[in-house]
């Protein structure tokens, strides 16, 4: 190295690494490509793919629980409604992925959202084999007409109990379920299973098993 060279090694090695600092840029991913990579999420059919394999497992584990309970178990499965039991695609999508809380309503009293196909075949399997259905909702007591006649009208039939959060209702969603789940076992059900679409359907304990389902398209807390 000559000694001009070895003069200039520490500047050049500073410019390098302020230019590399500036490339480190913060800006966050383009909201029309998130969209774009939902949309064929969707359109492939891998959102149905991931769901339908979360759902085998889920029955599988049912069906392998029920060979193993014991005499006077009261055997329940947990199950959410939103991107759970039915889907609301075509409302998320009309609005192109925003979430508008008149339109939302207003989807929700129609009672046309339809089935997601694996989570009903796990509430027949869990039917079937004798274990109740427990669904808890972020929806509201006022939207219980419409979400009755929509599951219904799904292919839903036989549920044990359904619960809504109250319209006025301060606490989170998440912190309703576990509270409901934990009455549920204080009241003597053994809750073997429990599947949703959010962490908060799931936080908290007192399933033995959860089944987590996928949803890029919103949060609930
Ligand atoms: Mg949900």
């Amino acid at each position: 190295m000559s000694f001009r060279l070895r003069w200039l090694a520490p500047f050049l090695a500073f410019a390098f690494l302020a230019a590399g600092r500036a490339a480190e840029s913060r800006e966050p991913k383009n909201i029309y490509l998130l969209k774009q990579e939902l949309k064929s999420y969707v359109d492939s059919g891998h959102y149905m793919q991931d769901i339908a394999a979360v759902a085998a497992d889920a029955t599988k584990w049912i069906e392998q629980r029920v060979a193993a309970a014991k005499p006077g178990e009261r055997l329940a499965l947990i199950l959410d409604i939103d991107e759970t039991m039915l889907s609301n695609l075509p409302e998320i999508r009309r609005n192109d992925f925003g979430y508008v809380p008149p339109s939302w309503s207003a989807w929700v009293r129609s009672g046309q959202a339809p089935v997601i196909a694996p989570v009903r075949e796990v509430f027949r399997a869990a039917r079937r084999l004798g274990v109740a259905v427990l669904i808890l909702t972020g929806r509201v007591e006022s939207d219980r007409a419409g979400t009755e006649a929509n599951l219904r009208a799904a292919g839903y039939d036989g549920w044990t109990q359904l619960h809504f959060k109250p319209d006025d209702a301060k606490e989170t969603t998440g912190a309703f379920k576990a509270a409901w789940r934990r009455r549920f076992a204080a009241e003597g059900w053994t809750l073997i299973a429990n599947l949703g679409d959010q962490e908060t359907d799931l936080a908290g304990g007192f399933s033995e098993r959860t089944f987590k389902l996928p949803n890029p398209f919103y949060l609930t807390k």
